[in-house]
């Protein structure tokens, strides 16, 4: 048995994810921490029926009372790393969903999981087809080197782009420069003035431009598309609900107990 934490265990994905870890014949949930439902039960609030694990809102206290082999943090961007760096200062493996950590955050994560001798394994995207959109994405950017993303999310993602669309970019990116290609030069008067429909091409994103699309409807959803003389190759991934994430999500919390200390990022690197 893993015994399993759940941070943002109130939230949409956390009341997926306490479902999952309850419902699971090899994990078993011992602490559930969200600002929200404080001391409510965290499988009825999750819809599976009462669990015996009762809401908590302090971190360290959870971890120090309950004392899981594993964290899972599906919390909010402004709270993620403080999350993270008191579940690996308690010496807890992690597995994070929560997206908005920047590049300099996850070197910072990955000095804590080793000053602490832990592990920390970080995913923007838990589901298999969205790998799998990100692996095809990359074979395509070796012959067709113009390429744009938009992402399309519910309009209460707090974050942008999507950290799917920010691994997206940077992977196809270098796959492109691995090819010795760059995509075509935009006219000079088109790059100054249509910044927003090129979409952002942030920091970080390998120079393919970015969009963000917020709007109610939306689950998670990304197309990677490729415009070449003649032809349009269009990748697209659509998680229809949050279910598609959490084969993911228990495949992480089995592989991160075994994982070198240190961080870990990418479904695929697990699979
Ligand atoms: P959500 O519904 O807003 O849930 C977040 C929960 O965390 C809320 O209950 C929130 O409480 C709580 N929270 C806020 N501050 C906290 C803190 N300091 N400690 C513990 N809990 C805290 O958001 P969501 O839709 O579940 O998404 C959560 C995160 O997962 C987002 O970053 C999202 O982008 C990401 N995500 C990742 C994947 C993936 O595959 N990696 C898939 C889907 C979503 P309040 O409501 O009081 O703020």
């Amino acid at each position: 048995m893993i015994t399993v934490g759940v941070c943002g265990a109130a939230g949409r994905m956390g009341r997926e994810v306490v479902a999952t870890i309850c419902s699971a014949e090899d994990t078993k949930l011992v602490a559930a921490v969200d600002r929200t439902a404080v001391g409510v039960d965290a499988g009825d609030i999750a819809g599976c029926g009462t669990y015996g694990v009762q809401i908590r809102s302090d971190l360290g206290e959870a971890l120090l009372a309950t004392k899981p082999e594993v964290m899972v943090d599906f919390s909010v961007p402004s709270a993620v790393k403080a999350n993270a760096l008191t579940a690996l200062n308690a010496g807890v493996r992690l597995v994070i969903g929560t997206t908005g950590l920047a590049e300099a955050d996850l070197r910072e994560l990955d000095g804590a999981a080793r000053a602490n001798k832990t592990a920390v394994f970080v995913a923007p995207n838990f589901a298999i087809g969205a790998v799998l959109m990100m692996e095809f994405a990359q074979r395509a950017a070796k012959y067709l080197p113009d390429v744009e993303i938009i992402e399309l999310h519910h309009e209460q993602k707090v974050d942008s782009p999507s950290g799917t669309a920010m691994l997206t970019a940077q992977r196809v990116g270098a796959a492109r420069r691995a090819a010795g290609l760059v995509s075509t030069p935009m006219p000079n008067e088109l790059k100054f003035n249509a910044a927003g429909a090129r979409g952002a091409c942030e920091p970080g994103t390998g120079d393919v431009p970015v969009h963000s699309v917020r709007l109610p409807g939306f689950v998670a959803h990304q197309e990677v598309i490729f415009g070449a003389p003649g032809q349009i190759l269009t990748i697209r991934h659509d998680s229809l609900n949050r279910t598609s994430f959490m084969p993911g999500v228990l495949l992480a919390v089995r592989k991160v107990i075994n994982l070198p200390v240190g961080l870990t990022v990418g479904l695929d690197a697990i699979m």
